[in-house]
C-alpha cells in the first residue's frame, strides 16, 4: 500500500479493482523446517498482508495484494523454500478481498501438527558454520550449533508434534538468549527445536578405552591430536557411533580392521573439503553436487592412482566412499593435520551402529583407544547413507540418514493406500509404512542376523507407526518362511498378512519409484530370492502390474551345492557350472582354476549336486557373477556379501564389444536363458590366454546380451515395451548402463530405480504397495 496517497481516486478505484486475495493449502515437509517465518518474511516483501498457520495437513495461508505482487510471491515461494522444507503440493484457491492489515503468523491450535510431516537429519549450514568459526560469535566452536535450516531432526524425535519436549534436547533448558532467539519470528533459530549454545546445550568429553572420563580444557582439540597419532577413536556424531582414525596412517588402520574384526569391506572415509576429496578421486559435476548435497550421503568415488591414504581403506576396490563433514562436530575435528579420517560404523561387523555413551564403552571395547561422546541423546540410530552416481543419475546403495523420513509419493490413481505394514527383506533390512499417498521408508536397519538388529527393526516399526500416526490393517512380508521379518510378521501380529514374491517385490518397488501402474516387463536380478515353485529364484523376467504377475523368462537352473555355503564359496558354482558344460571332462581342461580346486572334495561337490543333497535348484544372478568371479581366478571365497561379484565388475578393462554365444529356449511359455555357452565361451578365452579384464568385459556384453534378446522375443508376443529394472545386481554401473541402452535401441522404455535402493533395501517399498492395494482389489492382469 506504500504510496497509496498519492493515488487519484480513479487510480485508488483501479487499485482496489486490482486487489486480490489468494489462498494456499501447501503440503510436504512444510513444518519445523522454517516455513512460516519464510512465509512471513517473503509476503513483507511482497507487500502483502494476509496469515500464515499450520494445519493438520501442512501449512494454510492467506494472501492479499496486488495481482502482481501475488504472481511473484508464488513463484518465490515455489522456488526457493527453505533448505530443509519440500513442498509436495500447493493448491490455490481465489477469494474476496478483506483489506486486511499487516501479515501474521497464526499461532496453530492443539494436536494441529500431529500429521506434520518429519525433516530428515541435514548437515549444519552456511550461516551456522560461518558462525562456528567466527570468534566473535557467541557460539564460536560450539560443536552442537544448529538453526532452523540444519541440525538434527529424525534421529532426536521421540514423539510428535514435533516440539522440543518430544525430543532429546528436553533434557536441556534453553537459557534467555536462546529463548529469545526461539521466540522470534525474524529469527533464523525461530521454533529450532534443538537450538543451544555453550551456556545451555549439549557438550562432548573425552574418555579412555575403559570408558573413564578423562579431563580436558578442550576434548575436540585433544581428539585431534589423538587422531594425529594414529589411535582409533569412537565419535559420537549425529546418528550413531563412528569409529575413527587416520587413513593415511598404514598401521593404525590395519589395527581398526583387525579389532573391527573386517578385513576386506571398504570402509568409509571422511575430508575436509571437496578440494581433498578432488586429490584422492576422479569426481564428476554430479558427485560434486550429491558430496555437497544437504543430506551429505558416502558417495562412492573412482581413486586416483596416487591418493597417498593406505591401500587396506578400500583394497582390491577402484572406489573410495567418500563423505564431507555433516555436523558441526565434524568440521571442527576435520581441522586436524591428517588428510582423510576413516570413518566407519560404530560396531562390530553385522552389529547395529551403537548410540548409547554406555553401550558404546561396553561394545566397542578393545577396538577404541578413546572415545569423544556427548549428552546429547539419539533416540533413533541411523546409518550414513551411501550413493553412487550411474549414467549421471544418484542411485542409492543404503537410504539412510538424510534422506529418512521423507516418503515415496505414489501417484493419485492409485492413492489413497491401504495403511500397511511391510517388514522387508533378511539382508539389508528396510521397513516401509503407507499412508494416504505416501510410503515411508525406514532408515537402514541392516542384515537381520542377530539380536541387535531385530531388536532395532522392532523398535523402528513402533516408532515410525507412533510418529507418522500409521496404523497398519496388513501386513506385508516376503514368501521366505525362515526370514526372522516373516516370522515377526506372522507370529507377532493379529493383523491379516500377505506374503509377496521376492522378485515381484522388486520390480513393484521399482514401479512405485518411478510412478508407474501400466503393466511392465520386469527384470528382477539378485543373489537370491524364494521363487512360488520353492526354487530360488535371481535372474528373472516378470511381467508384473502392481498386484500380479507371470515368469515369462529366468536363468537356467543349477544346482546350489550346500545352499547357503555356495554363496560364500564361489568356486563351488564355478565348479557346478563347468560340470554343466563340459561334465567328467572338466577335470582335464588346462585352466588355473582346475589346478587349484581341492581334487578330493570337488567329486564329492559334484555329487552332491547330482544327488540334489543339499543342493536347491537356483536361478541366481548373483551366483553366476560368483561362478565367472571365481573361474577368472578374482575370488574362490568371499569375506562380505556381493563380494566376488564386485570385484568382477571391477575387473573389467578395454572397450571390447564381444559377446560368448547367447541363447534361450521355450518351455511352456517361459524362455530358459542357457548359461553352458557362456562358461564355455569363458574358458575358451581363459585357455587362448585373454586378459581376465577382456573376459569380464566380455561376460557382462554377453548378459546384456542375452537379457536383451529375450525381452524383445517377450515385446514381439506381449506387445509391452516398458521395462522396470530391480535387484541387487544393478548396483553394477555396467549391466544397468549397458542393458538400458540396449534396450532402449530396442525400442522399450526403461526404468530403473532413483529413490530407494535397487538392492533389497528397497523391497520393502513393494511389498507395502503391492499388498495395500491387493487388500483393497481382487486380481491382477496376471493371474
Ligand atoms: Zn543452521
Ligand atoms: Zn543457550
Amino acid at each position: 500500500m506504500r504510496g497509496s496517497k498519492t493515488l487519484s481516486s480513479v487510480e485508488k478505484l483501479l487499485f482496489l479493482l486490482m486487489l486480490r486475495r489468494s489462498r494456499g493449502a501447501i503440503k510436504g515437509i512444510v513444518q519445523g523446517v522454517g516455513f512460516r517465518p519464510f512465509v512471513y518474511q517473503l509476503a513483507r516483501r511482497f507487500n502483502l498482508n494476509g496469515y500464515v498457520s499450520n494445519t493438520p495437513s501442512g501449512v494454510i495461508l492467506e494472501v492479499e495484494g496486488q495481482d502482481t505482487q501475488i504472481e511473484q510471491f508464488r513463484k518465490a515461494l515455489l522456488s526457493s523454500p527453505p533448505p530443509l522444507a519440500h513442498i509436495a503440493s500447493a493448491q490455490w484457491t481465489e477469494l474476496p478481498p478483506l483489506k486486511e492489515r499487516g501479515f501474521v503468523i497464526r499461532k496453530s491450535q492443539m494436536g494441529e501438527e500431529r500429521s506434520a510431516l518429519i525433516s530428515p537429519d541435514v548437515c549444519i549450514c552456511k550461516d551456522c558454520l560461518r558462525e562456528l568459526f567466527d570468534p566473535a560469535d557467541r557460539r564460536y566452536r560450539y560443536p552442537f550449533i544448529n538453526c532452523t535450516n540444519c541440525g538434527p531432526r529424525y534421529t532426536i524425535i521421540q514423539d510428535i508434534p514435533y516440539d522440543r519436549a518430544t525430543t532429546t534436547m528436553k533434557a536441556f533448558q534453553m537459557c534467555d538468549i536462546c529463548r529469545s532467539e526461539y521466540e522470534d519470528p525474524s529469527n533464523r533459530r525461530f521454533h529450532a527445536q534443538p537450538n543451544a549454545c555453550w551456556q545451555c546445550g549439549p557438550l562432548v568429553a573425552l574418555h579412555d578405552a575403559e570408558g573413564n572420563k578423562i579431563h580436558s580444557s578442550d576434548p575436540i582439540l585433544k581428539a585431534i591430536s589423538l587422531l594425529e597419532q594414529g589411535k582409533i577413536l569412537a565419535i559420537k556424531g549425529l546418528g550413531g557411533f563412528h569409529l575413527a582414525v587416520d587413513a593415511a596412517n598404514h598401521k593404525a588402520v590395519v589395527r581398526l580392521r583387525r579389532r573391527k574384526h573386517r578385513e576386506e569391506k571398504a570402509l568409509a572415509i571422511m575430508v575436509k573439503d571437496l578440494e581433498t576429496a578432488r586429490a584422492l578421486a576422479h569426481i564428476s559435476p554430479h558427485e560434486a553436487e550429491l558430496l555437497s548435497s544437504i543430506q551429505r550421503p558416502i558417495v562412492l568415488l573412482r581413486k586416483k592412482r596416487f591418493h597417498g591414504l593406505s591401500p587396506q581403506v578400500a583394497p582390491r576396490n577402484k572406489y573410495f566412499g567418500i563423505m564431507l563433514p555433516y555436523t558441526p562436530l565434524h568440521y571442527l575435528l576435520m581441522e586436524g593435520k591428517y588428510r582423510a579420517l576413516v570413518m566407519t560404523s560404530g560396531n562390530m561387523t553385522e552389529e547395529p551402529i551403537n548410540i548409547d555413551n554406555d553401550a558404546a564403552f561396553h561394545n566397542l571395547r578393545g577396538i577404541a583407544d578413546f572415545f569423544l561422546v556427548h549428552n546429547r541423546d539419539i533416540y533413533l540410530r541411523s546409518d550414513d547413507s551411501v550413493l553412487r552416481v550411474i549414467g549421471g543419475t544418484p542411485r542409492h546403495i543404503r537410504r539412510s540418514r538424510g534422506y529418512v523420513p521423507v516418503p515415496i509419493f505414489v501417484p493419485e490413481s492409485i492413492s489413497p493406500l491401504v495403511p500397511t505394514l511391510a517388514v522387508g527383506a533378511e539382508l539389508k533390512n528396510t521397513v516401509c509404512l503407507t499412508k494416504e499417498n505416501r510410503a515411508f521408508l525406514s532408515q537402514h536397519i541392516g542384515d537381520m542376523e542377530n539380536l541387535e538388529t531385530y531388536n532395532f527393526f522392532k523398535l523402528t516399526i513402533r516408532h515410525l507407526q507412533k510418529i507418522l500416526e500409521i496404523d497398519p490393517e496388513v501386513i506385508a512380508h516376503d514368501m521366505h518362511p525362515d526370514y526372522l521379518s516373516t516370522r515377526f510378521a506372522v507370529q507377532h501380529s493379529t493383523l491379516p498378512t500377505i506374503a509377496v514374491q521376492h522378485h515381484h517385490a522388486h520390480i513393484v518397488s521399482c514401479m512405485a519409484d518411478n510412478g508407474i501402474t501400466e503393466p511392465v516387463l520386469g527384470m528382477a536380478m539378485d543373489g537370491t530370492g524364494l521363487g512360488d515353485d520353492g526354487k530360488i529364484w535371481g535372474c528373472e523376467i516378470l511381467l508384473s502390474d502392481l498386484i500380479s504377475y507371470r515368469r515369462v523368462a529366468h536363468l537356467e537352473y543349477i544346482p546350489q551345492p550346500g545352499g547357503d555355503m555356495a554363496a560364500k564359496q564361489p568356486w563351488r558354482m564355478a565348479l557346478i557350472y563347468l560340470y554343466k558344460a563340459f561334465g567328467q571332462d572338466l577335470f582335464d581342461l588346462p585352466i588355473p582354476f582346475i589346478s587349484r580346486i581341492d581334487p578330493q572334495q570337488s567329486p564329492i561337490i559334484i555329487k552332491m549336486a547330482q544327488k540334489g543333497m543339499n543342493s536347491p535348484l537356483t536361478s541366481s544372478c548373483g551366483r553366476l557373477f560368483d561362478a565367472v568371479s571365481s573361474l577368472l581366478g578374482l575370488r574362490d571365497k568371499i569375506a562380505y556379501e556381493g563380494q566376488a561379484a564386485i570385484e568382477l565388475e571391477m575387473s573389467q578393462t578395454g572397450e571390447d564389444k564381444i559377446a560368448y554365444p547367447v541363447s534361450f529356449r521355450k518351455e511352456n511359455g517361459l524362455r530358459i536363458m542357457e548359461t553352458s555357452p557362456i562358461i564355455r565361451g569363458i574358458v575358451h578365452d581363459i585357455m587362448a590366454g585373454k586378459s581376465r579384464g577382456t573376459i569380464s568385459r566380455r561376460f557382462h556384453n554377453t548378459l546384456i546380451e542375452l537379457l536383451a534378446e529375450v525381452a524383445l522375443d517377450i515385446k514381439d508376443e506381449t506387445g509391452i515395451i516398458t521395462v522396470v529394472m530391480s535387484g541387487g545386481s544393478f548396483q553394477n554401473a555396467t549391466l544397468l548402463v549397458g542393458l538400458t541402452q540396449a534396450l532402449e535401441h530396442r525400442g522399450f522404455r526403461v526404468y530403473s530405480h532413483t529413490l530407494v535402493p535397487t538392492n533389497d533395501g528397497g523391497i520393502s517399498l513393494g511389498q507395502a504397495t503391492y499388498a495395500s492395494l491387493k487388500a483393497a482389489s481382487n486380481q491382477g492382469a496376471f493371474e
